[in-house]
């Protein structure tokens, strides 16, 4: 738990998840290099940087994909150990980049899958799906589809539903927009905040885009060269930016002026 005094009041948070002095190497490299990083409950935390300062191992860390060389990653206050980590994944949702679907599964039962393997009712299959459709505005009848014969913006409204049909507290996305076109990337944004902020999730977000990061987090860390060099609310990293690195990341991206952001 921490206290923040942000804007003159306190407001107790709960970290859900948190990342404890984390390396990871690859080689020669430090993909992340000695990050401490807690996770607030229900609230929409943005990682962004440069390519290759650590983005997506941080993801892959909390599935449990990779180990850290050192360091550990508590979820509720306990350390996972390696024998939680597949209980702990039916507590995450993952979305990646082009949203990871299996081409010879038709969508819905790309989104059942996990279900399936879990034995669920049929009847509570199909209501899970009928929601989860309802709440990323896709029709039924796409979800015959295979994902070769979805536009990319379905796709991932595909993988999202994929990623919440556990109903997992926490939800992983990596660069889930990157790959589509700017108008159907605006309306997943514009939809997407209204799902997490329905949905109340905890939510970890990576991007390269700081616009989407004003648009979306409640938090935004930035990051270099595995390590974290500033976070806080949009305003917060241009008003106050800790080093120069910050000032030209934020003026290379040119962001919206107005407001606490601005959106999309
Ligand atoms: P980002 O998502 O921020 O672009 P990554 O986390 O993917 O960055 O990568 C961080 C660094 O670690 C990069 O230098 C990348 O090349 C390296 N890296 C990531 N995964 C691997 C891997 N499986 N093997 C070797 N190097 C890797
Ligand atoms: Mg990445």
């Amino acid at each position: 738990m921490h206290i923040d005094s942000h804007a003159g009041y306190l407001h107790v948070m709960n970290d859900i998840l948190s990342l404890e002095n984390i390396t990871k190497r690859f080689d020669n490299t430090s993909a992340v290099d000695g990050l401490s990083l807690p996770i607030a409950e229900g609230e929409t935390t943005v990682l962004i940087g440069p390519s290759g300062c650590g983005k997506s191992t941080i993801l892959r860390l909390v599935t449990g994909l990779i180990r850290a060389d050192q360091g550990r990653v508590l979820f509720q206050g306990q350390p996972l150990e390696r024998k939680d980590m597949e209980s702990f994944r039916r507590h995450i949702g993952y979305v990646i980049q082009d949203g990871g679907l299996f081409p010879h599964l038709t969508a819905r039962d790309n989104v059942t899958i996990i279900a399936r393997y879990l034995d669920w009712l049929d009847s509570t299959m199909a209501e899970r799906l009928v929601e989860l459709a309802e709440l990323v505005k896709l029709n039924d009848e796409i979800l015959d589809r295979y994902p070769a014969e979805l536009s990319g913006g379905q796709r991932q409204r595909v993988s999202l539903m994929r990623s919440l049909m556990l109903d997992p507290e926490i939800l992983l996305l990596d660069e889930p927009f990157t790959a589509l076109d700017p108008l159907i990337r605006f309306e997943l944004q514009a939809d997407m905040k209204d799902i997490f902020r329905r949905l109340n999730k905890t939510v970890l977000f990576v991007t390269h885009d700081m616009n989407e990061a004003a648009w979306l987090g409640d938090s935004i860390v930035l990051m270099r060269d595995g390590r974290v060099v500033q976070k806080g609310g949009y305003r917060d990293l241009a008003d106050r930016p800790v080093d120069e690195f910050v000032r030209r990341f934020l003026r290379a991206q040119r962001p919206p002026e107005a407001g606490n952001g601005g959106g999309p």
